[in-house]
Order: structure tokens, then sequence, then C-alpha cells
């Protein structure tokens, strides 16, 4: 079956052709590192992730680039509000490129815990300072850029179809001038190159034939996917909250300096993590929940994998902490039905069967990554009266796309602790000392362990 994705373009589910025959470009917007990424984030990440192994699944070849925004980056995507590199700095007393480096390192290792699968290339905003000047250059060039105040801005008069992506209504706003920032022309026009900081202490700033400056947020992804994907690629992806201004922006100044339409061919989204109260997970809605804080709450970094592939992509994942149980529950009865499907004989291949089911899932995950639909599936194969070993099999070759490390899954070892607690509760009930015995299953529950009372004596398992 082939393989279908829902383009934000055209709002529309379309069979998914590259331009070059098997290989796939894909870039994804990575994170800015003033801070911990967020639950809501790494949704994006993991989205991104299933979509990768899809498409190597379908035996396509992927290159993969993700950026790092190591620079500047206003709250608003307006250019106005706070540099969020500087806000981190402070907040921390360091560098900004002490903070830059130390929140890159903790990215990683979240992407790490979740199994996401790292791109071919990162790629740094302040390692590509010269190719977004020569970008910019080139939008001077063709007249597709102004100078005004000392910063230098895109003109989005200029460009036939501007906001197509997000749909802007460009007549409904009017073209009056901004009120914030009286430089621009149009509503809609963008800072390419700041000279003129609002911030007397920035300290990431490069020469340019512009004056001595940094460059707008928009043009890091341009310049970067560009450079290592080519003028022209398959996908780009992001949250959907990225839809509206930074892609629109990307694909202004990407098709004004390249001179190629379409730049990309399918652009991506997920919808928002969503908390209780309605809203979505932001750094400044206050509710901010990270890999760290769950792992804190007894959670493995896995168990969020589950949850978010529960539900389909483009949809809002609803957060609570009820339903992380549940995909938890879900996580750890998959991992036990892996250790016991292990013990399995051999035997005679079901090539049949095996396709049988191969093709179902395949089905699944090519409508749109439709991954609970697919997980639905798994559940389904593993309760049919398939051969064990035929089980195990297909456990693996679906974990290619869900990602849960299945082929790495061991039995857990019993920490020295837990196996001292549990010998002394059992030197307890031989003495008919319930009160202790009681106590010390406490003690050993706390550390994440069960203790069952079998006729062969008793067993420990990780909770
Ligand atoms: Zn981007």
């Amino acid at each position: 079956m082939a393989l279908t994705l829902f383009n934000t373009l055209t709002r529309k589910k379309e069979r998914f052709e590259p331009l070059k025959k098997r290989s796939v470009g894909l870039y994804t917007c990575g994170p800015t590192v003033y801070h911990y990424v967020h639950l809501g984030n790494l949704r994006s990440f993991i989205f991104e992730d299933v979509l990768k192994r899809v498409l190597l699944f379908n035996d396509f070849k992927v290159k993969h680039v993700m950026n790092i925004t190591d620079v500047g980056h206003l709250s608003g995507d307006n250019d106005f509000g706070e540099d969020k590199m500087l806000k981190g700095a402070k907040r921390e007393k360091k560098t900004v490129w002490e903070v830059a480096e130390y929140y890159t390192d903790s990215f990683k290792k979240d992407i790490t815990a979740l199994n996401i699968i790292s791109p071919n290339i990162w790629c740094k905003a302040t390692d590509h300072i010269p190719e977004q000047i020569a970008m910019i250059q080139q939008l001077e060039k063709k007249g597709l850029a102004y100078t005004a105040g000392g910063n230098v801005y895109f003109d989005t008069s200029k460009v036939k179809g501007y906001g197509a992506l997000a749909r802007l209504k460009l007549d409904a706003v009017g073209k009056e001038r901004v009120k914030k920032d009286k430089n621009k022309k149009n509503q809609h026009d963008f800072a390419l190159w700041f000279t003129k900081s609002k911030f007397s202490d920035q300290s990431m700033k490069w020469e340019s034939p512009f004056g001595t400056g940094y460059p707008g947020w928009h043009l890091e992804c341009s310049a970067m996917a560009s450079k290592y994907l080519g003028k022209q690629f398959d996908i780009h992806c992001g949250g959907q909250d990225l839809a509206k201004v930074h892609h629109v922006n990307e694909i202004a100044q990407s098709e004004g300096a390249y001179g190629k339409k379409p730049w990309v061919k399918y652009w991506l989204h997920n919808e928002f993590l969503v908390m209780s109260k309605g809203e979505k997970m932001s750094k400044s809605s206050g509710e901010f929940l990270t890999l760290k804080i769950l792992e804190e709450k007894g959670f493995a970094p896995l168990d969020y994998r589950y949850f978010c592939l529960g539900t389909v992509y483009r949809n809002p994942l609803m957060f609570s902490m009820k339903a992380m149980k549940s995909a938890q529950t879900s996580r750890k009865k998959l991992f036990a039905k892996v250790l016991e499907l292990q013990k399995s004989e051999q035997g005679k291949d079901s090539k049949t069967a095996r396709k049988k089911w191969t093709s179902r899932f395949t089905a699944d995950i090519n409508d749109d990554m439709n991954t609970p639909k697919a997980l639905a599936t798994m559940w389904e194969m593993l309760k049919s009266d398939l051969l064990d070993h035929d089980k195990y099999f297909l456990l693996l070759e679906f974990d290619r796309v869900f990602g849960f490390n299945l082929g790495s899954v061991t039995e857990e070892k019993v920490p020295a602790n837990v196996k001292k607690l549990a010998k002394e509760r059992e030197e307890a009930r031989s003495a008919k000392n319930w009160k202790k015995s009681d106590s010390l299953r406490d003690e050993i529950n706390a550390l994440g362990w069960d203790i069952n009372d079998g006729k062969e004596g008793y067993e420990l398992k990780k909770k």
C-alpha cells in the first residue's frame, strides 16, 4: 500500500512521491536551546521520528537535517519580545554560549532516552552565519529586502501568494504600518538582520555588509536546509505553532532567494499536547513538564513515547497523569510479552500469516501514520493463535516504526538491597512476624518492586 501523508500546503492526504526516486530529504525544526524542552516539544520530535521510521520501513533512504537555534530568537515570532538566549543567560548567570551548550546536551539526552534516531546532520545557527548573510544578499539583489532603521527586512508585498501555507488572509488585515515596529513597510514583513538591538548586552554579534548584528530567526532554517538538502527538497516538519509565521516566512525567503517553487513539496505539522485546562503546554503558561519530571514520578521515557503513539499526530493530545499511567501499564505489558516470547522455541515460519499481519500493519502506518490503529493491530496479533516465534518476529518488525527498542528488552536485574530486604521478609514470615514482614514489603514496594509469594517461594517483579 502506497504511503499517504497529510500535506499542510494542500490540506489533503497525498500519495508520497519524493523528488528523487527513493531518497528523501527531511528537515525538522530543532529546539531553541535556552531552557529544557518540555513534553509538548518532545511530542513533535517523537512524531518526526515516527515519520522517519515510516519512510525507512517503506524502503526510502532518508537524509535528515535538524537545526539547533542557539542565537537570538525573540519570544514573540514577530520580531518582538525578549531575546530567549539572553533571558536564559541572565537567569542562570552564564554566558549565552554556555547556556546553549548545556541545553543542547540536555536535549540530546532526552531524544536518546526516547529512542529517537539522531538526524544525519545537526546544524547550529551560529555555525552558519556566512550562509545566512549570503542569503540576505541574494534577497537584496532580487529586490525582496530593504533596510530601515538599521535593520534589514523582507518585503512580503513583493511575493505573490505570501502566507499560503497558513491560509493567511492578507486583505482582511490590510497593509497598514505596524505600530510596534515603524521600520516595517507591511504588517507581515520580518527582520532578516538586526543591527539595532534593543538589548545593550547582546553578546552574539557578527560583522556583515549590513552592519554588526545578528540574523532574524526564520533565516537560519532556510539557509541550512538548502545548504544540506538542496534548493528544493521533500519534507519539512514542525509543531503546529510553527506553521503560521516561521514556516510561512521560511517559504517566502527561500522561494524568493532560490527561485524554485515549491521550495518544499510536503509540509507536515503535529497538533499540541494539551493540558487539563485546555491550554497547550508551553513555557509561558507555567505548566512546564519535562521528561526528567516524569522520570521522578516513576515513569520511563518510553512510557511517554507509548503515550504519544496512542493518538494520531494531527489530533490534540490531552495530557494527564492518569493517561500516562495507562500508557505505562500497556508499555510494561508489551515488555513482559517480549520477555515471554524471547523464550519461544524456534519452529517453521508461517510465511503467509506473517505477511497477512505485516500488510495490515503497513496499511495502518501508511495511512498518514495512524499509530493508534497500528498499536491495536499489534495487540490483536499478540492475542491471535499465531506461533510464538512468528509473533516475536512480527513484534520486532513493527518496532522498526514504533521505536520501543524491543530488541533490547531484558529481564531487570534485582538490585542487591531489594534482594536483601526480600530475604529478611522471608525470615520474618517464617517467624510469623507479620508486622515486620508487612513493613518490609512496603520498603520493597517503595523501591519500585513487587513481591509475590508462591508455592516455590517468593518472586520479585519490577513495578
Ligand atoms: Zn525552523
